[in-house]
């Protein structure tokens, strides 16, 4: 203490000359403190700027990405919010017990497994919503109160395009079969149901995870077969066989073939109708509502292949779908150099061609919507757990894929299917439905899978779907049952 003051008493002693310089070096100083200053500001600008642009354009795909630990830290303070159908019932929650163990709960149990996905495993719309359950409504008061009593935040809760009527109808149907069931409302993208089979329990997914990976991928209960599996589309592949020769052969409305059961081409294969039937005289809109294989089966012939395969990508195979959740690539070979048989098989949906049954449901869902394919998506809002919005998805176009002109003759022939042709089960229904069946064989054996795509009503398409049924034997009309079973729930 007596030291300092002799210090000041000392510096009181100095000089005029001296007190300049000191002011000299205090201004000096002043300035080095204001660049530091300055440098200060300037950082701290920087900062606050990364961290708006991190929280507005990065956080989301940064905290989506299931093997960051930022995700932990957040799981340390919010408690994960729910994912509801479109109705508000509860498909996945967040239980936490007296002491604080929080256990993801999902009470459709096996009904929803694949579109809602694992939160342990990070898959469905658990996955693609990731940063949203973990999100909190942003205000900062309950937040801060949070934060203060050491008490965890709620994420929000995410309400999706799910109907569970349509959703159960469909698990139903399928019974223990294995494929995938999808619907989705054609103007929009909006998914209404999505169903894979085989299933599991979300439930008991600590316990029997492990076991569930080790399964191959033909008896694997975690891949989800609607937007994973990939399959030989069968006859719903002649939907663009059939628009290519349209597109590229004006006088298609004389298109004249006399099938006598199967077609042989000089080498090629010989390729049999369905079942052997013989369909005589069939133009192409016949030959289309009989799944004619001879008729499409040559009319490969008269295609502008190099303009053919254009047209498959501008559908969308070799592409990836983009629909948030996990999928597989569809996949279109053929090009101008094909050999007679890859032409002929090609135009039946055989060959190297394979398909999602999310693909192919985009593909008659874009037919149904005047030509132009809507992105599906999964989640209709995100709201707090009051209930009020925080976003609403807008649905969006992914593709023009076609003029309506063709759209409507396409449209037109998957009616006759239903009418004349091959898509009995939906003949007397109350509904009128458009549609294409489709078998595809895919070994040695007469097991084919089993297809239905199709849109209903015909006149005014409220609802686009796609069954696959794997493995069923020739002649059992499979996916067209299942279909029904669906429509009905719909209709009803
Ligand atoms: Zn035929």
């Amino acid at each position: 203490m007596k030291q300092q003051v002799k210090t000041r008493n000392l510096k009181k002693k100095k000089t005029k000359e001296s007190d300049i310089l000191e002011n000299k070096k205090k201004g000096l100083r002043n300035r080095e403190t204001n660049v530091i200053s300055f440098i200060f500001v300037a950082l701290f600008l920087l900062m606050s700027g990364y961290l708006v642009y991190f929280n507005v354009f990065k956080a989301s795909s940064i905290i989506d990405n299931p093997y960051n630990k930022r995700i932990d830290n957040l799981e340390n303070k919010v408690v994960r919010g729910n994912i509801l159908a479109a109705d508000g019932q509860i498909l996945a929650t967040t239980q936490v017990d007296e002491e604080g163990n929080e256990t993801r709960y999902y009470p459709f149990e096996n009904v929803f497994c694949h579109v809602v996905g694992l939160n342990s495993a990070k898959t469905g719309i658990e996955g693609l919503a990731n940063f949203e359950l973990l999100s909190t409504s942003g205000n900062i008061i309950e937040e801060l109160a949070d934060d203060l009593s050491g008490e965890k935040a709620v994420g929000l809760d995410v309400v999706t395009t799910l109907v569970p009527e349509l959703q159960e109808a469909a698990y139903n149907a399928m019974g223990n079969n294995k494929g995938a069931v999808i619907a989705i409302e054609p103007s929009t993208g909006k998914v209404l149901a999505m169903v894979s089979k085989p299933d599991y329990n979300p439930n008991d997914a600590a316990e029997y995870y492990s076991e569930w990976l080790n399964y191959d991928s033909s008896e694997s209960v975690l891949l989800n077969r609607a937007t994973q599996g990939l399959y030989s589309p069968g006859s719903t592949f002649k939907i663009l066989t059939a628009l290519e020769y349209i597109r590229d052969n004006d006088d298609y409305e004389s298109f004249s073939y006399d099938c006598t059961g199967s077609a042989y081409v000089a080498g090629g294969t010989t390729i049999p109708c369905y079942d052997g039937t013989v369909h005589g005289h069939q133009n192409l809109e016949m030959a289309f509502a009989n799944s004619c294989n001879g008729v499409f089966s040559t009319i490969g012939f008269k295609l502008n292949l190099a303009k053919f395969k254009q047209t498959c990508e501008d559908f969308l195979f070799n592409k990836n779908l983009d629909i948030g959740i996990e999928s597989s690539v569809s996949s279109f070979s053929m090009d101008e150099n094909a050999g007679i048989s890859e032409i002929q098989e090609t135009g039946i949906g055989q060959g190297k061609t394979m398909i999602s049954p999310m693909h192919n449901l985009m593909i008659i869902s874009a037919i149904a919507n005047n030509g132009v394919m809507m992105k599906p998506y999964f989640i209709d809002r995100v709201q707090t757990r009051e209930g009020s919005t925080v976003s609403q998805t807008e649905p969006e176009e992914r593709a023009t894929v076609c003029t309506p002109t063709e759209a409507a003759i396409i449209s037109e022939y998957c009616r006759t299917v239903v009418t004349d042709g091959t898509g009995y089960a939906f003949r007397y229904t109350s509904y009128e439905v458009a549609g294409k069946t489709g078998t595809a064989q895919y070994d040695s054996s007469d097991r084919v899978h089993s297809w239905f795509v199709g849109f209903a009503p015909y006149d005014d398409p409220q609802i686009a779907f796609c069954v696959i049924l794997e493995g069923g034997y020739t002649g059992v009309p499979g996916a067209q049952q299942i279909a029904k079973s669906l429509l009905d729930a719909f209709f009803e």
